[in-house]
């Protein structure tokens, strides 16, 4: 390892040569506090910025042992700094001047859910902090005093401000490693206790705007029904209420803008924690929640959909299905099958999304069109079983069909954003209005033996006149925030998987396919095999796995086991 005075000589001796001379500063520097390691530096001023990272021991950081000594403690201290060391670079970056992105000082920028990423690691041994930085440059020529200045001045004072647990306002931190634990508490709770899912009273459901993640201003705080009212003694914060959703099939139902959706959205987003302050701190649901919802034109390959789609007029099976492009209530019923195979065991559904032919069909219509006509089993004659024979809960937002009320172990209205308990006055009235008591095909479990390929027509590498070379296609990853990613020259769609929360995951998605596409496709490995060793990689490595050119880089962020399969799932292989 060099000193940072090699580092200065380096900077010195290049100043004014040609851009790529850059190059020359890959290595590892130590500095008073930390080491400096340049790991990639961008070709030219305009390319995609330099890929660096510290190391600070912990006997230098100083942070309590127990603030990273286990999850979910370390994760939320990794995603206090990378927060602490964004406000911190962010006075400093484009400080240093030049052409192109000279000067720009980067790190993850983090939103309202508490991620683990890969710009902030605490091993045993140290914290590490990966960032970005333009190395500065006139037109394409060296400026290393500007670099200088960024690494000899504004980088130390940025760790000493946010690195350092002396620099902490220490309430603050705090609070937020007792939060994630207590968040962690409820999750566990309830899996202990039959719930699907909390939200606390007092909690802040609707978002500012469309376009914001930020808690609504004035918004009506949630308050639970006293019928549905359960007490959580939390390690630190002690007692908290809020409404206990049962596991089973819950409904929400209510007139049009009485908060339903807002509701099922802060449930979804239930599964990841929420910093202080967000209102949702204390809205938790069971960790491998689904949100399902139709998603026409989708790609489905090899999904047993029998149990929802059968005896189509084509004669075409269904116990293998394959389309290029889904209807709304194919795509849907595709859906749910995968998420049963990724071990989902709440699906969140709302109507608004959803095919309505997929859902329910009324009694009208089934004397009308006779059950051999009809290939489709509705959503509302699976649930039951689903939830008796595969354990999974569902919770439902309807606002048209009353056929629901039947079928539902709890029924909650949204009342102008007040949540009320309407089972038993609900249940009262179905003996008046009776649903048919068609009955559905026996229901299993669906086992599907579904191989993972690639496509390998798109991955051969194509000479200038279009022509196949034969020889295999660097596979280039482009992320389109957090609806989309190519690999190679595919397109993959997951804007309707709604809880992919930030564009970092949607890299680390592309990054796992890229992976996956590489090295496991053997004409053996399932798709769920490959979904596995993916996520189990991830447990074990964390990020590290992925790194290209030797080191693990900044931008990556964890997405669950779902998400992986649902990635998995759109891929369009063969
Ligand atoms: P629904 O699904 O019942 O039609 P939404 O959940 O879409 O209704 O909510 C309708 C509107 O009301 C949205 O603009 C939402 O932001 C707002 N809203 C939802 N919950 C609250 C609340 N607790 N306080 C204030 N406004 C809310
Ligand atoms: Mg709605």
């Amino acid at each position: 390892m060099k000193t940072k005075e090699q580092l200065r000589d380096m900077l010195h001796q290049i100043d004014h040569r040609s851009y790529p001379q850059y190059k020359s500063l890959r290595g590892e520097y130590r500095f008073p506090q930390y080491t400096l390691s340049i790991d990639h530096v961008q070709g030219d001023p305009f390319a995609a910025p330099s890929h660096l990272h510290i190391r600070i021991e912990h006997r230098v950081c100083g942070f309590p042992e127990n603030y990273y000594a286990q999850e979910p403690a370390r994760t939320a201290l990794e995603d206090h700094l990378i927060r602490g060391f964004y406000e911190a670079v962010r006075q400093f970056s484009f400080q240093a001047k030049g052409s192109g992105k000279s000067g720009l000082i980067s790190v993850s920028s983090c939103g309202q859910e508490i991620l683990k990423r890969s710009a902030c690691e605490i091993t045993d041994k140290e914290v590490i902090i990966r960032f970005h930085v333009g190395f500065p440059a006139n037109g394409r020529t060296i400026n290393s005093a500007e670099l200088e200045k960024i690494l000899f001045t504004f980088l130390p004072q940025a760790v000493q401000k946010a690195l350092l647990f002396s620099s902490q306002n220490k309430e603050a931190l705090k609070r937020r490693i007792e939060l994630a634990e207590d968040q962690a508490f409820i999750r566990d709770y309830l899996g202990k206790n039959d719930l699907a899912a909390f939200v606390a009273d007092g909690a802040i459901l609707p978002r500012a705007s469309g376009v914001s993640d930020k808690p609504m201003k004035n918004a009506v705080a949630f308050s639970s029904p006293d019928s549905l009212r359960i007490k959580i003694n939390l390690p630190h914060k002690g007692g908290i209420s809020g409404m206990g959703i049962r596991s089973g099939i819950t409904l929400i139902v209510g007139g049009g803008y009485h908060g339903k959706s807002t509701l099922l959205d802060a449930l979804q987003m239930g599964v990841y924690d929420h910093v202080p302050g967000d209102g949702r701190e204390y809205v938790i649901a069971d960790g491998t929640a689904v949100k399902l919802r139709s998603e026409d034109g989708r790609y489905v390959r090899d999904v047993d959909v029998s149990m929802f789609i059968n005896h189509l007029p084509s004669g075409k099976k269904t116990d293998s299905f394959s389309t290029e492009d889904a209807s709304g209530s194919t795509s849907q019923a595709a859906g749910i099958v995968e998420a049963i195979e990724a071990g989902s065991r709440l699906f969140l559904i709302d109507e608004d999304t959803s095919a309505t032919n997929f859902m329910v069909r009324d009694a009208f219509m089934q004397r009308v069109i006779a059950r051999e006509k009809e290939p489709i089993t509705p959503f509302i004659e699976r649930a039951g079983d689903l939830f008796e024979k595969a354990g999974i809960s569902t919770i439902l937002v309807a606002g048209s069909s009353g056929a629901f009320f039947h079928i539902a172990d709890t029924i909650i209205q949204m009342d102008n954003y007040v949540p009320v308990d309407i089972t038993e006055r609900a249940k009262a009235l179905c003996g008046e209005y009776p649903i048919s008591k068609e009955k559905p095909g026996e229901f299993a479990i669906p086992h599907n033996r579904r191989i993972m390929t690639k496509d390998e027509t798109v991955h051969i590498r194509r000479n200038y006149y279009g022509k196949s070379t034969g020889e295999p296609e660097k596979l280039k990853v482009k992320v389109n925030g957090t609806d989309s990613f190519s690999l190679g020259r595919q397109d993959v769609d997951l804007r309707y998987i709604e809880q992919i929360t930030d564009s970092e995951q949607m890299a680390a998605l592309a990054h796992l396919l890229k992976y996956a596409v590489t090295n496991y496709v053997d004409g053996k490995n399932t798709v769920k095999d490959c979904g596995d060793r993916l996520y189990r990689l991830l447990k074990e490595k964390g990020f590290g796995f992925l790194a290209e050119g030797g080191y693990t880089f900044s931008g990556l962020a964890m997405p669950r086991y779902q998400e992986i399969m649902s990635c998995l799932n759109r891929y369009r292989r063969g």
